[in-house]
Parts: C-alpha cells; sequence; structure tokens
C-alpha cells in the first residue's frame, strides 16, 4: 500500500479551503446565509452546517460530525483513503495553478468572500 507522508497530508488538509473544495471539487450544493457558508451534508442533506475557516474544518449541527477535507471527499465520493488523497493531490496542484494565473482570466475561488 502507497503511505503518504505527515507533511503531505497535513497540506491537503489544511491548505485547500474546505469552502472551494466543497462547492468547486465536489459540488455539493452550498449558500451563504447569515454569512456563514453552509452546505447539503452528504449524511443527513440538511443545511445546518458551517464551515470554519480557521480549522478548515465542515460541521453538520444535526449530525454532530466535522469533516475535514478528506473525510468530506471519503464520506461524498465514497473512496478509500488513498484515492482520497490522490483527488485531493490533483486539485491541489489545479488550484496553485490558478492562482499563478496572471491578470484578469484569473479565477477567484468563492470562498475568499468569507474573509471579511
Ligand atoms: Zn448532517
Amino acid at each position: 500500500m502507497k503511505r503518504f507522508t505527515q507533511n503531505e497530508l497535513f497540506e491537503l488538509r489544511n491548505h485547500i479551503p474546505i469552502s472551494i473544495l466543497i462547492e468547486d471539487c465536489l459540488k455539493i450544493p452550498a449558500k451563504i446565509s447569515e454569512d456563514h457558508f453552509r452546505f447539503l451534508c452528504p449524511l443527513c442533506s440538511e443545511f445546518q452546517t458551517a464551515t470554519n475557516p480557521k480549522t478548515n474544518l465542515a460541521r453538520c449541527f444535526r449530525c454532530g460530525k466535522n469533516f475535514n477535507t478528506i473525510d468530506m471527499v471519503m464520506t461524498c465520493e465514497k473512496t478509500t483513503f488513498v484515492e482520497t488523497v490522490n483527488i485531493l493531490k490533483t486539485y491541489r496542484q489545479k488550484l496553485k495553478q490558478v492562482r499563478h494565473l496572471p491578470g484578469p482570466a484569473e479565477i477567484t475561488p468563492k470562498g475568499q468572500e468569507e474573509k471579511k
């Protein structure tokens, strides 16, 4: 079985904004309500959710469950841990490339709007 370094896993958990992952990568329905990013919980299909940009965790108040980026992909895509890490690594590369694009063609991820 392929192994990943702690550093790689740390980067995937913390350096991919979870709100962008939810909306852009996983295409989970999401909305901004009362200044909180809310997404459709993949377990109970309710919007009683929030994300915490500081810890980069998404939480469902109904299920009482916290998701990090890896949990979120595994839950939504029903992938194994190794598959999930590979998905996130690919997505992280894509995000890096988007950020390096110069000029007006640059795509602003929606999640950045929460920083106020
Ligand atoms: Zn839930």
